[in-house]
């Protein structure tokens, strides 16, 4: 996928052949404020440890209501550190169905990766299934799958008595809210969220780590800067993890129009809800009574006996229309190379089960209403003409 910057600017009137929809565009506001503010960046030479780093965690900490936000190079980075926190952990539970990164930092910090299967309506970690596979492990990895709100409460439960540290994968899950009114972010040991392009608050690169525990933010920031506090004697095997300034003065601009930009994109969500409402065969994400999803993708379960054609079969069509999709995450996490190993893969029915059906339609916060209604369109036409009931 393209991580080209496309700015809000409305796109042009279309003549002719219909422009292709992308995916998904980081919404970047390249305006005069955010300009000078590079400027100035550039032109004092401090390009790393600088000011707009901590401003930018300020206002992230004050938008979300958590005490630290640590800012880093990428979600990836962060969630190694969060996790190399609870030190060196024999056995770590978290999703199968979920981006590979999440299995990766697990695996870069624990002898054993095990997963656990999703629920079938929200897609997210399935706390009884979690509690089922293992009362030995060191930590839980949930991940808001799609930015819909993994249950960190019964994630918690399930650990029970033995106090084993949630740690949320919230890559997807800026602007999110708990079914308990709470913005993602402020619950677990710790949320890493990702600023990457594909996301709904970019900085171009990047990532937050969110914490209440103040420790364990000041071991952060001494673990983006290798583990070093300043005098050189390392009080562990770090990281570079830092954030750039201008990656930060990036993430800073997008955070103060973001909720702008959530809303929209909650209307565009709202708008392919109502167009696809009555076409059988399709299933859209549940999202818990309460909680709100920052829709970082907009997921649909495709029934083929029902819709008519698969979601493969659909992604080609829609393709041919120029018209982009993904199928996450498929493959799921159990079933990749770097995770099969030695052994059967474990029974992971629902992850199976979402992996083959789920497409993710084009979504992104400056998307014309008009590629939403071309979009529904074309998913239509698909089920009309690829039904084995049509003529
Ligand atoms: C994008 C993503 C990541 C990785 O984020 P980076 O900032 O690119 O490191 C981790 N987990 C999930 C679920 C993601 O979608």
């Amino acid at each position: 996928m393209s991580v080209s910057t496309h700015t809000a600017t409305p796109v042009a009137p279309k003549t002719g052949t219909p422009e292709a929809i992308p995916l998904v565009r980081p919404t970047v506001e390249p305006d005069s404020t955010l300009l000078s503010r590079m400027d100035d960046v550039l032109r004092s030479g401090m390009l790393t440890n600088g000011a707009w780093v901590k401003r930018f965690e300020e206002a992230a900490a004050a938008y979300l209501g958590v005490r630290n936000v640590v800012a880093v190079s990428n979600c990836t980075a962060g969630l190694m550190l969060v996790l190399r926190s609870v030190g060196r952990a024999r056995e770590v539970v978290l999703p199968s169905f979920t981006f590979m990164a999440t299995g990766h930092v697990a695996h870069w910090n624990a002898q054993n990766v095990l997963f656990a299967d999703s629920d079938p309506h929200t897609w997210t970690i399935d706390p009884a299934d979690c509690a089922g596979r293992t009362s030995t492990a060191d930590a839980v990895v949930g991940m808001h799958t799609f930015g819909t709100p993994c249950d960190v409460n019964a994630l918690e439960r399930s650990a029970g008595a033995r106090q084993v540290p949630v740690i949320l994968d919230a890559a997807h899950g800026f602007g999110s809210r708990y079914p308990d009114g709470a913005m993602v972010g402020t619950k677990g040991l710790a949320e890493v969220f990702s600023l990457s392009p594909t996301k709904p608050l970019s900085a171009g690169e990047g990532g937050l780590v969110t914490t209440d525990d103040d420790n364990l933010a000041q071991e952060l920031r001494i673990g983006r800067d290798y583990g070093n506090p300043g005098d050189y004697d390392a009080r562990f095997a770090g990281l570079n993890a830092r954030m750039p300034e201008l990656s930060a003065l990036v993430g800073l601009s997008a955070l103060e129009r973001f909720p702008h930009w959530l809303e929209r994109r909650m209307s565009l969500v709202q708008r392919y809800r109502d167009n696809l409402a009555d076409l059988p065969g399709l299933t859209f994400q549940q999202v818990p009574e309460g909680a709100r999803s920052s829709y970082k993708d907009l997921g649909v379960q495709v029934d083929p006996d029902t819709f008519g054609l698969d979601r493969t079969a659909l992604a080609r069509l829609l393709s041919a229309e120029g018209i982009s999709s993904r199928s996450y995450f498929d493959p799921p996490l159990h079933r990749q190379t770097a995770y099969r190993g030695d052994f059967a893969p474990p029974a992971l029915p629902v992850t199976d089960r979402l992996a083959a059906r789920m497409i993710t339609l084009p979504l992104y916060s400056h998307m014309p209403e008009d590629d939403v209604d071309r979009v529904c369109d074309a998913v239509r036409r698909a089920h009309v003409d690829g039904s084995p009931h049509a003529v």
